[in-house]
């Protein structure tokens, strides 16, 4: 949760000034904080810790953030000069994500008050250069964020970049609990467990289907009862087929209570290993979805992980993040769009309006008929994000999309769905993502920005290919090969 987590404001400074001008920048750094926390932009608190003078203090704060759960990351600044060999120490076991609030306390030069006393206080100008550049030469990942600190847009910058390091807070703590396999013969689901554990965090592991189908039998009927309030409460409820409701509720009982014994935020499960299971979850994986855990579908733990991460970055907006699937396109001239649905699990956080519940025969599997929630995706702003194994590497491909509201009703499709125009055009957001070898699912979100996941790939040290309005192929080629060879030589 947002709410758990605070930033640690830490502000270089010197014994040079004396006495009287540390005071008032500590006194002025605690205002900044208090003042941008009340200003209500930042979804989690900024905590004034130190204004630090010596190699001393500033490692000190660095081991006590390192070691503090609460502390998502650092927030540095220099009112004044802040030599920074005595940083380097510090920063060389910072473990927690660290921007460079570039800023100064004053917003205008007082151009009868300005002397010599005054450009010694106030030289963030001189004091935020000599401390970008020790990161710079650390070549250490982190965010610089420029602007005067009262603007809402500047405020508002940094509380994305809150979100993001919340996202990596999750991604280090982040348990998948796979059911099955990965499908059979697919490779781009496939992936190094130990690579992506070593690098973002996640523990993947396997629990057999056997004892899922255990936990589903030791549900009660009251249990089932209470979801299928929950349901009724948030969905249209079929007129006829709800024992297949049931049977949904009762498989969302059992995959939550496995989950939560386990302290996994995401699964995965297959339609080729359903032992013992009825139907294929379909409302099941949805509902858990819309209550922030992550899915990915035939065994597709990366992508599970990712829903997680992007819905734990975006908690509170409401724009929806949903595990997703590029099925159809509709290569029409002027109306050139992609169809994106799953053959059921798409999170309904998307849906436009309240989701129904259907039950229809699945084609896949050969299982009986499951319920799935139906509905349209709302249109707006998104992205499309695909985390994928290079073979030594991960890379993170993003994509800008643009969610058109649904242009034909298809009343035959028994699954939810949503339709988008990717950056710069379909057909040329088709070549690059292909290029890039960007998969087939992907986590779609409206509350999270590429800008975000660009922040989040570089605190996490990984590839990030970013699939813009100003991206071409040619660019997007030469960027591939000159990356290639960069993340061979790391
Ligand atoms: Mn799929």
């Amino acid at each position: 949760m947002l709410k758990d987590y605070e930033f640690w404001f830490v502000v270089g400074s010197q014994f040079l000034y004396g006495p009287a001008v540390l005071e008032t920048v500590a006194a002025r750094a605690s205002e900044m904080a208090r003042q941008m926390n009340d200003a209500g932009h930042l979804p989690c608190k900024i905590v004034y810790k130190v204004t630090a003078k010596t190699n001393q203090e500033i490692t000190e704060i660095v081991r006590e953030a390192n070691y503090d759960d609460r502390c998502a990351g650092l927030i540095t600044w220099c009112h004044t000069f802040s030599p920074s060999k005595m940083w380097i120490n510090g920063l060389a076991a910072l473990r927690k994500p660290y921007c460079h609030l570039a800023t100064q306390y004053g917003e205008a030069i007082p151009n009868e008050d300005i002397d010599m006393d005054f450009m010694n206080l106030n030289q963030s100008a001189h004091g935020d250069r000599e401390h970008g550049f020790i990161a710079a030469r650390l070549r250490m990942p982190r965010n610089v964020i420029a602007g005067h600190w009262k603007e809402e847009t500047l405020q508002k910058r940094l509380g994305e970049w809150m979100r993001a390091a919340v996202g990596v807070a999750f991604s280090r703590n982040l348990k998948v609990m796979r059911f099955g396999d990965n499908m059979r013969e697919v490779a781009v689901t496939e992936g190094d467990k130990v690579e992506a554990q070593i690098k973002l965090g996640w523990q993947v592991n396997t629990w057999p289907v056997g004892t899922l189908v255990e936990v589903m039998d030791q549900v009660t009927e009251a249990e089932i009862d209470a979801q299928m309030d929950a349901y009724r409460s948030r969905y249209t409820m079929p007129a006829d087929h709800l024992d297949s409701v049931r049977y949904q509720a009762r498989e969302e009982i059992a995959i939550r209570r496995m989950m939560d014994g386990e302290g996994c935020q995401a699964f995965t499960n297959t339609f080729q290993d359903l032992y013992g299971m009825r139907q294929l979850p379909g409302l099941a994986s949805q509902d858990l979805m819309a209550n922030g855990y992550g899915y990915g579908g035939e065994g597709d733990w990366k992508v599970s992980a990712m829903t997680a991460i992007l819905k734990a970055m975006g908690e509170g907006k409401y724009g929806g993040t949903a595990f997703m699937e590029d099925y159809t396109y509709h290569m029409v001239q002027g109306e050139a769009f992609s169809l994106g649905a799953h053959m059921l699990e798409v999170c309904p956080s998307l849906a436009a309006d309240r989701p129904r519940i259907e039950v229809h025969p699945l084609g896949i599997g050969d299982r009986e008929a499951p319920a799935r929630l139906v509905f349209e995706g709302h249109p707006g702003k998104a992205i499309v994000v695909s985390l994928v194994d290079m073979g030594g590497r991960m890379r993170l491909i993003c994509q800008d999309i643009e969610c058109i509201p649904p242009a034909m009703s298809m009343p035959n499709l028994p699954v939810a769905r949503v339709m988008w125009r990717p950056e710069p055009s379909l057909a040329t957001g088709i070549e690059c993502w292909i290029t890039a070898g960007g998969a087939h699912h992907t986590v779609l979100s409206y509350d999270v920005t590429a800008e975000q996941m660009r922040q989040w790939a570089a605190m996490m040290e990984i590839e990030y290919v970013h699939i813009g309005r100003e991206t071409t192929p040619e660019a997007l080629e030469e960027e591939l090969f000159l990356k290639d060879l960069a993340w061979k030589l790391r």
